[in-house]
Order: structure tokens, then sequence, then C-alpha cells
């Protein structure tokens, strides 16, 4: 641990910690508890370390790249829809109003968030299934496991040490995410909230991609008793709405539901339990997350997008053909290990051929990996990329 940073602006304003003192719940994970980084760093002046891990992330490549990455729709469908990058940014803004609420530290909360998807491949779960069963036998893929190695490994930024040196809490929050039967432990609030709203987000926003893009219809979706009760309930407030409001309304209301009731749930506990501490907050059977009832209607509404979202015609087309994409493209590098960028050439004799190929294609965002296929398709696989990954 290092000294506590004087403040920048003596006798003027409060510290990172000082602030922290007085605005969060003795529950939260203060960042003067931090257990610190692997790599010995001087305190910031006016940044905390969550701080700092949050601009880590938000300054890293893989970052920039989840521009580029399916969430659960293509490019070919349109661009209304959410992209990797989107998607997380509306994870880390559910996961502020709810952690602020409930004085949680917001740093830690932020930096959690736009951290949690880093690790995905192109072309979203068809991504992972595929390198999955590409690396079987290689100790296969998890998009979980590959964020860490991202922020431990593979990022380039400092000289005196390899991957971002984030704190142990976000790197333990991202390990716990792998790792969840495991624990003895239960993760940190933060991290358990940054689950809770990463669900809230994904079940909100697939409604409305998928309804956007004709996917399902309102009437379908009325199936679903969490989906008709809003839809009731904005028909009783508005009663001539256009499809497109209706769309809007029904999930400006889901989502509100669900953040009113993870606050109402969860701030009520919390009181009632009192923790004294964050440590103690862990050991306590306690999560944070919606009541039982709306745990239970979100599980239907989920086996919906399931059934005829997730595995609509459409979409399992796209799976199909991605899937095939990155298959060839992997074997394409097996086989050609010279084309690969010198850092993976260099890579593959530390960790293996078969992980370094997975690594390198994880990383590729959606269109260039198509890029690398049709090249590959085009000129019989002679030509080399330019990203170095
Ligand atoms: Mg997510």
């Amino acid at each position: 641990m290092t000294a506590r940073p004087q403040s920048v602006f003596p006798n003027q304003l409060p510290t990172y910690a000082e602030r922290e003192r007085v605005l969060l719940a003795p529950y939260a994970m203060h960042s003067v508890d931090s257990k610190g980084r692997r790599y010995f760093e001087t305190e910031h002046q006016y940044r905390g370390p969550f701080q700092r891990d949050r601009d880590r992330i938000l300054h890293s490549a893989a970052f920039r790249r989840l521009s580029g990455k399916m969430q659960v729709f293509t490019g070919e469908m349109g661009d209304y829809h959410r992209t990797r990058l989107t998607h997380t940014y509306e994870v880390a803004s559910i996961a502020r109003t709810i952690g602020r609420t409930l004085r949680l530290n917001e740093d830690l909360i932020e930096a959690l968030a736009l951290f949690h998807d880093i690790g995905h491949p192109p072309f979203g779960h068809a991504g992972e299934d595929t390198l999955h069963a590409c690396l079987e036998g290689y100790g296969g893929f998890s998009h979980n496991r590959h964020a860490l190695t991202i922020a431990e490994e593979l990022e380039v930024r400092y000289h005196a040490f390899p991957g971002l040196n984030l704190t142990s809490e976000v790197l333990e929050g991202q390990f716990e995410r792998t790792a969840k039967q495991s624990n003895s432990a239960a993760p940190l609030l933060e991290v358990q909230l940054v689950d809770a709203a990463d669900s809230i987000t994904y079940d909100a926003h697939d409604v409305d991609d998928a309804l956007k893009l004709g996917l399902v219809q309102i009437a379908e979706l009325k199936q679903v008793p969490l989906l008709r009760e809003i839809v009731h309930d904005v028909q009783q407030e508005h009663t001539c709405l256009s499809a497109d409001h209706l769309r809007m309304a029904l999930v400006h209301g889901l989502i509100d539901r669900q953040v009113r009731n993870v606050l109402a749930y969860c701030g009520h506990k919390l009181k009632e339990l009192a923790f004294e501490n964050a440590t103690i907050a862990r050991q306590s059977p306690f999560r944070i997350g919606p009541d039982k009832e709306l745990a239970s209607q979100k599980s239907e509404l989920e086996t919906f997008l399931y059934e005829y979202v997730y595995r609509h015609r459409k979409l399992m087309e796209i799976r199909h053909t991605a899937k095939t994409k990155l298959g060839a493209t992997f074997t394409f590098y097996i086989d050609h290990h010279d084309q690969l960028p010198p850092r993976y050439q260099k890579r593959a004799e530390s960790i293996g051929l078969h992980r370094s190929v997975g690594e390198y294609l994880a990383g590729m965002t959606d269109r260039f990996l198509e890029k690398q296929f049709s090249q590959m398709q085009s000129r019989g696989g002679e030509e080399n990329g330019v990203y170095e990954g």
C-alpha cells in the first residue's frame, strides 16, 4: 500500500478518499481499502484507483473495438440496434443510477461495467461457441476469462509492465464471473450490481431491437406477463400511441420497472442488514438483484426472448455463417502461422499456436474478421491483414 495522497488543492477541495467517506455507505467498497495493483504505482493526486481503472479501460484498444462487435444483431440487419459498445454504456448508466442511490462506489461500478464485456470475440455468442470448439483440448474459450488476459497481458500501454495493471477489485470482480459456483465469499456488492444491471439492460434492449427489426410484434410480446402488464399500464396512460411510441414507452417502462424494483428491494434489505463494511456484506447470502417475483417474471421474458428472438430463423442463419467464417479463419492461421502478426507468432512460442490464434481472432471486430475471410477466399489465403492486436 502507498501513502495517502494529499489533496491537489490544499484546504479547498476534498480528496477522493474524503469524498467517499462522506458519500458512500459503510458496505460500499471504499477506495482506501483497495488491495492495490500487481505492479507498484504511485497513487494519483486527484483520481482514485477505480477512476484510474475506468480510464485505463476506456482508453484500451479492446474497449474501442467493442464498437465493431455485435451484441445480438449484426450490421447486416440495420443500424438501429445495440452494438457491444452501446450495450456496455447502457449497463454502466443503469448500474451507476442504482449504485448512487444505494450509496455504493460509482467509480468501481463504472470500471466494472466498462470492463465486463471487453473479452467478447467477433460475432457475439456464435463467435464464442466457435472459438470454444476450435480450442477444445487447448483450454477452450470464455469471453469472461479472455477479458482478464486482455487486462493482464495483451493490452500494451506501459513500458514498465504488461497489461493495464488494474486494481485487484476489478480483476477479482471479473474473475468471479468466470467461477460463479466455486467461490465461498460472494462478490463485492458493486460486482453483484453490475451483473444485475447487465440483465436489466439486455432484457430491455433486446425487446426494443427485436421489435424495431420486426422479428417479433407487440401482440406476441404480450404472451409474457411482465410485458403485458407494462403495455397495459402504458395504454391506460396514453390512448393513441403510434407503434414506435408504444415500443419506446414499453422499453422505458421495462427498464424503469426493473430499476425501481431493485432499488426498493435492495434499499430495504441493505437498511435492515446494516452491513458494517464490504467484507461483512460479502459473507451474507443477500444478493443485489430484483425481488423473487420480478426475478421469476424476468425469467419468463428471457425464455420468450430465447425462443422467439435469439433462435429466430434470421439470426440462426447469421450465426451459422458467422461460425463458418470464424472456423475457417481459425484453421487458416493454424495452417499459415507465418501470416500471424509478429506479436502473436511470438506469443505462440509461450502459450502454443492454438491459443495464440484464438486470442488473435478474439480481438478482431466483426468487420475485420469478414475482411480476413473474404481475402482468404479471393486470394487463396495469401493476403495478410493489418490488424496487429
Ligand atoms: Mg453484457
